[in-house]
């Protein structure tokens, strides 16, 4: 049973609206891309991890801390006598071990999952201990990408391959497990002691003069949108979509990127930048938010 299924991390959210709308600068550019293809692994693990039949339960993409250090999981599976934690990668080409140390195909050393799974291993048994409540952990580090190739990889070491990935979770789902209130307890705790991190990257400032306006495809991404009755159509991909659920889905978007900005319709008709007029845009507003204030100074929460 999912307990807590997968999310798309808000900070991955927010990069992708803003990379959307203008030119990241090269290192955040480079940390959406790596957090975009981190989390694809995730979403094709969780794909997998939800067919189980066994009686268990799975928490995806837990913050936790512990004395003071925090950790994240990716994937933990929960059974009667077992808590598989998962380290998900999503790597791609060629990489390799020397002397202990991981290095991609270049030569350029990598941090090494293992000793990342190392250091959340030993927190998270910290933290079972400091809970009281006490399970054996196996944790992998599972290579979910079938174009991924490790040279010189260590043969005693908690590796899954993608070659082995089927072969690991059969064995999870054909081990009998029963649970009991202790495993939901055990569950229902680390869900309580998640944390959420600020979505806003760090050092990344933005300003609304800077962005691009204008509603997006919500399947392809282009500003190429124009109007056609009820719906806007995307001059790309075709997609068409509702224009009331596109521009509400531009709010949220403004929302997130711009916090504490109020909300009015000629804000909103600003950032839509679409061929829907203001009397359409503040028709869609009343309908979907509660109303504060009047006349001039009316915004909408
Ligand atoms: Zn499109």
């Amino acid at each position: 049973m999912n307990k807590k299924p997968l999310t798309k991390p808000p900070d991955l959210i927010i990069l992708g609206f803003l990379n959307t709308r203008m030119n990241l600068p090269k290192d955040d550019k480079q940390n959406y891309l790596s957090l975009k293809k981190g989390y694809e692994g995730e979403v094709m693990f969780n794909s997998l991890t939800e067919n189980l039949e066994c009686n268990c339960l799975i928490l995806n993409g837990l913050l936790l801390e512990v004395n003071n250090t925090k950790f994240q999981i990716d994937s933990l599976i929960i059974t009667q006598q077992t808590i598989y934690m998962n380290e998900v990668k999503n790597f791609e080409g060629d990489y390799y071990y020397e002397n202990q140390r991981f290095y991609s195909s270049n030569g350029t050393e990598r941090k090494d999952p293992l000793l990342q799974l190392k250091r959340s291993t030993s927190l998270l048994r910290q933290l079972l201990q400091n809970l009281g409540l006490y399970l054996p952990i196996e944790a992998w580090v599972v290579y979910i990408n079938p174009e991924f190739t490790l040279y010189q990889a260590p043969r005693n070491e908690p590796i899954i391959f993608p070659t082995q990935t089927n072969r690991y979770l059969k064995k999870i789902n054909t081990t009998p497990s029963k649970l009991n209130g202790k495993h939901e307890k055990l569950a229902d705790k680390f869900i309580s002691l998640h944390m959420e991190e600020s979505p806003y990257p760090k050092l990344l400032t933005y300003n609304y003069d800077q962005l691009r306006k204008g509603i997006t495809c919500e399947v392809c991404h282009s500003f190429s949108i124009f109007v056609r009755g009820k719906n806007c159509v995307c001059g790309e991909c075709g997609h068409e979509e509702e224009v009331e659920s596109a521009v509400l889905r531009s709010v949220e978007e403004f929302k997130l990127l711009f916090p504490d900005w109020k909300i009015t319709t000629h804000v909103i008709h600003d950032w839509c930048r679409v061929a829907v007029s203001k009397k359409r845009i503040s028709r869609i507003l009343r309908r979907n938010f509660k109303i504060i204030g009047d006349r001039r100074w009316v915004f909408y929460e």
